[in-house]
């Protein structure tokens, strides 16, 4: 048994997307036993049901590429608020929800650990960096920002709520990432974030880049955010997603960094984001999502029943 209670947030935001579908991802997390898993691993769950957006006030900005802005920064209130308020009550497991989500998690998780003294840090499993500025983003998807704000990139004062306690992007480890705009390219080496492409872990393993990071995070004594896209995973093994991408983290890359982060006890609140059951399979995609989560909580390998025991009919 635990002692952490874990607490569960649906986030059903869409808007951040360019496609519609992201909604229903609370549900689907649901659905694929996320509350039942996490119970059986031994902790207490408070699953506090979806959140709906703060009052959407009129916003508008001269990048008419931009969609959806007031609703996200509606959303973007709403969530940051309610990342603070369960980051001092147990562990926040925000389920989305597209990766717009991650603008309000990571601001009020930032809040939350300054007012505990403790310094922020974030794992960022992605395809994408989502280094987007209000200013650079061509698609107009806001879903490609969160991090430029979080880390409190310019340009977004006066449109999103103000960044009180800016995550430093030196305490941001992105893994997996193999599609990136050039103006996110050039944001990210000037501010120094740690990027760690496919290829590195094609040559070098996941287990030594990860390795290395949460090594920096408990030196510093650090509070540790995971903030999960599904496609950081290969399209073949999670196709349930808008925005694939060849050539993705395999099951085993993602359950090995699952089961390192809980050997390391660091982590402290999990964004699960992209997850689209329109585009998933038969919840596919939505029960290998669980199934990460479980690893990072706790459940060992030999813990768990083999796939031919699981497909095995029964005898009559
Ligand atoms: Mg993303
Ligand atoms: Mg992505």
């Amino acid at each position: 048994m635990s002692s952490t209670t874990c607490i569960v947030l649906g986030i059903p935001v869409q808007e951040g997307a360019g496609r519609l579908g992201c909604d229903m991802g609370p549900s689907a997390f649901r659905t694929a036993g996320l509350v039942t898993e996490l119970r059986n691993l031994g902790y207490a769950v408070e699953d506090r049901g979806n959140i709906a957006p703060a009052p959407q006030r009129e916003v508008r900005h001269p990048n008419s590429a931009i969609k959806a802005l007031a609703e996200t920064v509606a959303w973007t209130e709403a969530i940051a608020e309610a990342a603070y308020q369960a980051g001092g009550d147990g562990m926040p497991i925000f389920i989305g929800g597209d990766h717009s989500l991650s603008a309000g998690s990571m601001t009020g998780l930032a809040r939350r650990a300054a007012k505990e003294g403790r310094e922020f840090f974030v794992l960022w499993l992605d395809s994408h960096p989502d280094f987007h500025t209000l200013e650079t983003t061509t698609s107009g998807n806001l879903h490609g920002v969160p991090m430029a704000y979080a880390t409190g990139l310019k340009g977004f004062n006066g449109y999103f709520p103000d960044v009180r306690n800016p995550l430093n992007p030196q305490n941001v480890c992105m893994i997996g990432i193999r599609s990136v705009d050039p103006a996110e390219r050039a944001a990210l080496a000037t501010v120094g974030v740690t990027v760690h492409d496919m290829r590195a872990i094609d040559e070098n393993g996941v287990a030594p880049l990860l390795d290395a990071f949460l090594k920096r995070v408990a030196a510093a004594d650090g509070i540790l955010h995971v903030s999960l896209d599904v496609d950081f995973l290969d399209p073949g093994i999670a196709p349930g997603v808008g925005t694939t991408v060849p050539g993705g983290a395999t099951f085993r890359e993602a359950h090995l960094i699952m089961e390192m982060l809980h050997d390391s006890s660091l982590v402290r609140s999990i964004d699960l984001v992209e997850l689209n059951p329109f585009l998933d399979e038969r919840g596919r995609t939505a029960l290998l999502m669980v199934d990460l989560v479980s690893s990072l909580m706790g459940r060992r390998v030999l813990d768990r029943p083999t796939q031919s025991y699981r497909h095995t009919p029964k005898a009559h």
